[in-house]
């Protein structure tokens, strides 16, 4: 009865250790390291990483068979922990580096193996199946029906080999063959969990990132973007500019037909702004920045179609000609107010290119609305 006490318990540890090894390798994977250094040790981490745990394993399972004296002891529970680890570094990351180290231990792990005189074979077969998992690895775990059979595939040569150097099995194959399933379970439920993680925090990172009411990006986005910009400016010269308007008299439209019908304006604004993007710059984002101020970016000129007065003025007549209903049947029409300005040499800060557009969007105002100013000029 005892055997099953060892057994149970030393299940349950190896779970636990296994379930450290992956946590521990999905860290490594994410984690922000700040010093260049460990960037690059990153794989080189995560290979130790394995190697280590398959050593662990592997010393525990010769320290039990030596106290069985007659070498099988729990060798095979120690194995379907190292076909875990094996599976689950394999599936997780894509790396030659990982695959070519992996490929030599299994050599000395077969060449090791007493008494399997076709080590060679099991070898072979071994490490085409590991090339396997290496180039599909998210589409095997993403498919139960796919990954378990691989899993078990996978594990067929090292149980082959053992049941071989082993001489048989202390208890019966169906408890070995649970053993492993119980392992792919835990591989399966970790990525899975993690895989909901990514993407609750992905979710989560769209939210923060969208105005709830127009879903364009908000204040935040827009800041970050003109820091960027900015950035890549005194980095490699390249040219930027920024648009922002304002609609005319917007309180008007609230206050007439009510605070609903002014959402659905700026809903729609914010849809006329996303389909004139492509037609003005491939390389352009839209941002509602305030209450009813909108703003949108061309990163690079080079790729802006049109001169700044001729989008400034594209923008302004595209949504002076949007008619919106209400319920009550009653129609209107809105004007907006543009400034336009470009990264000058000498802008001393991030937020200097908004201060200028922002100062020509009154200039445009002051005007008499529904006009535009770029470069200093005012235009309708
Ligand atoms: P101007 O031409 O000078 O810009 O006049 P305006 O009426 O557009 O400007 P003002 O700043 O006086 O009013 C802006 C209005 O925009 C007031 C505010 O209630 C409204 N507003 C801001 N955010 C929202 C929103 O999310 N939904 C709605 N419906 N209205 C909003
Ligand atoms: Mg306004
Ligand atoms: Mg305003």
């Amino acid at each position: 009865m005892l055997i099953w006490e060892v057994r149970g318990v030393n299940f349950v540890i190896n779970m636990l250790l296994l379930t450290g090894f992956s946590l521990l390798y999905t860290w490594l994977q994410h984690a922000e390291f700040h010093l260049p250094i460990w960037r690059r040790l990153r794989e080189a981490s995560q290979i130790a990483l394995t190697i280590g745990f398959l050593l662990l394993y592997h010393l525990a399972s010769e320290l039990r068979i030596m106290e069985a004296h007659d070498r099988k002891g729990l060798g095979w529970s120690y194995l379907a922990f190292q076909i875990g680890v094996l599976l689950f570094a394999m599936i997780l990351k894509r790396s030659s580096w990982l695959f070519l180290s992996l490929s030599v231990v299994l050599l000395f792990w077969y060449w090791w193996l007493p008494n399997v005189s076709w080590w060679g074979y099991f070898y072979v077969v071994s490490v085409l199946l590991l090339a396997e998992a290496d180039r599909f690895g998210w589409r095997i775990i993403d498919r139960p029906l796919v990954f378990y059979p691989f899993c078990l595939l996978f594990s067929a040569p090292f149980l082959w080999a053992n049941w071989i150097s082993l001489r048989g099995i202390e208890v019966s194959w169906w408890v070995e063959l649970a053993e492993c399933f119980v392992v792919y379970y835990l591989i399966w439920l970790i990525y899975y969990q993690l895989k909901r993680r990514d993407e609750r925090q992905a979710i989560l990172l769209c939210e923060a990132s969208k105005d709830n009411l127009t879903k364009l990006n908000n204040f935040r986005i827009f800041n970050d973007d003109l820091q960027r910009a900015f950035d890549q400016y005194h980095e490699k010269g390249t040219q930027y500019s920024l648009y922002t308007f304002d609609i005319d008299f917007f309180k008007r439209v609230n206050d007439r037909y009510g605070h609903l019908e002014g959402n659905a304006v700026l809903k729609g604004v914010a849809t006329e702004l996303n389909r004139l993007l492509p037609k003005i710059s491939s390389n352009a984002k839209a941002y509602r920045v305030g209450g009813e101020e909108f703003s949108f970016m061309v990163f690079d000129d080079q790729t802006q179609h049109g001169s700044p007065n001729e989008v400034a003025n594209q923008v302004r007549e595209a949504i002076g000609k949007l008619v919106f209903k209400t319920k009550q049947g009653d129609q209107f029409q809105i004007t907006i107010s543009l400034g336009q300005a470009q990264i000058d040499a000498e802008d001393q800060n991030y937020l200097d290119i908004y201060k200028c557009a922002d100062q020509r969007l009154y200039r445009s105002k002051e005007a008499g609305r529904n006009w535009v100013t770029t470069s200093g000029k005012l235009l309708n």
